[in-house]
């Protein structure tokens, strides 16, 4: 499978030359659905996950209906697969020693205090895992359907990314907003068209817009933390369609097709979950925000 990207409709640093040192690769996933296996990269599991490992459980307080046991019952509740990465398929990954593969779980729940899933990451190294799960633990409590994702493959691809307005300088912001960008303002067509793709990715820069730009700074080594993977809500909007692939034009004109939110996650509402991880060190906690 694979999907690309149409080419931008201009270069923006040939306009803007002081963006050209901001562009960074990201690497858009293009989950669609599919049955991949846990030698694959993928949205939604399975997981390749050690016989002998825990697997991990969020200890907040769930309560759940048990139709075996016909009760009510309650206690931490097994994590979701959200996303398993290899780096070969994503090279921006950086790993900690021998590990290729990331793994991403969530509790389907927004707990307080701040009302989004907690998340948990894992690198571990493929060739050490010989004995694998075969039956991960059910999820026994789901709060909300929005964040247990449909089972997709990925097609990464790599794009180049520039930062969101809200992380410009005011001159660089003027300049945007003094640009007559073709049908509509400089400032609108750079936002939509030019900085950011949408949808589900690795690496790149944070979609912002619900709250200004906050710096994330890492617990351990208050060292700049840098987006790791953001988590989409919709890859294309029907009005806004210069982001859709080639391979998905066709399908994307079809009302109601539903593959520009193939895995199904909404998260709160229509926004994003942004993953970040420490410069220094993977093995530095990462965290999250919605966006
Ligand atoms: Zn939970
Ligand atoms: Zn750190």
């Amino acid at each position: 499978m694979r999907r690309t990207t149409p080419p931008r409709p201009i270069d923006v640093t040939a306009v803007l030359p002081q963006l050209a040192p901001l562009a960074r690769p990201a690497i858009r996933l293009h989950p669609r659905p599919g049955s991949p296996t846990p030698l694959d990269s993928s949205v939604g599991g399975p997981l390749l996950w050690p016989a002998g490992e825990p697997w991990p459980h969020c200890d907040e307080l769930h309560e759940w209906y048990d139709s075996e046991l016909d009760e009510w019952r309650e206690g931490p509740n097994a994590m979701l697969p959200v996303a398993q990465l290899y780096v070969r398929d994503v090279p921006l990954l950086r790993p900690p020693g021998q590990a290729d593969v990331l793994q991403l779980l969530w509790c389907p729940f927004e707990h307080e205090p701040d009302y989004k899933p907690p998340t948990r990451l894992f690198w571990r190294s493929a060739a050490e895992v010989t004995d694998l799960l075969a039956v991960p633990p059910v999820t026994a409590a789901v709060e909300y359907d929005e964040y247990v994702p449909e089972r997709c493959v990925i097609a990464p691809e790599e794009v180049t990314e520039f930062p969101h307005s809200l992380q410009l300088g005011k001159e660089l912001q003027q300049q945007l907003e003094d640009w007559n960008g073709g049908q509509e303002s400089g400032a609108a067509f750079y936002k939509h068209e030019l900085s950011l793709a949408p949808g589900w990715k690795a690496g790149g820069w944070t979609p912002w817009g619900l709250t200004d730009p906050i710096v994330q700074n890492c617990a351990v080594c208050d060292a700049e933390m840098t987006p790791l993977l953001t988590i989409a809500s919709k890859e294309w909007h029907s009005r806004r369609l210069s982001w859709v692939p080639y391979e998905d034009r066709d399908i994307a004109a079809v009302a109601g097709s539903g593959v520009e939110n193939s895995p199904r996650v909404q998260i709160s509402g229509g926004n994003h979950l942004q993953l970040y991880v420490c410069p220094e060190s993977p093995e530095h906690p990462h965290s999250d925000l919605i966006q």
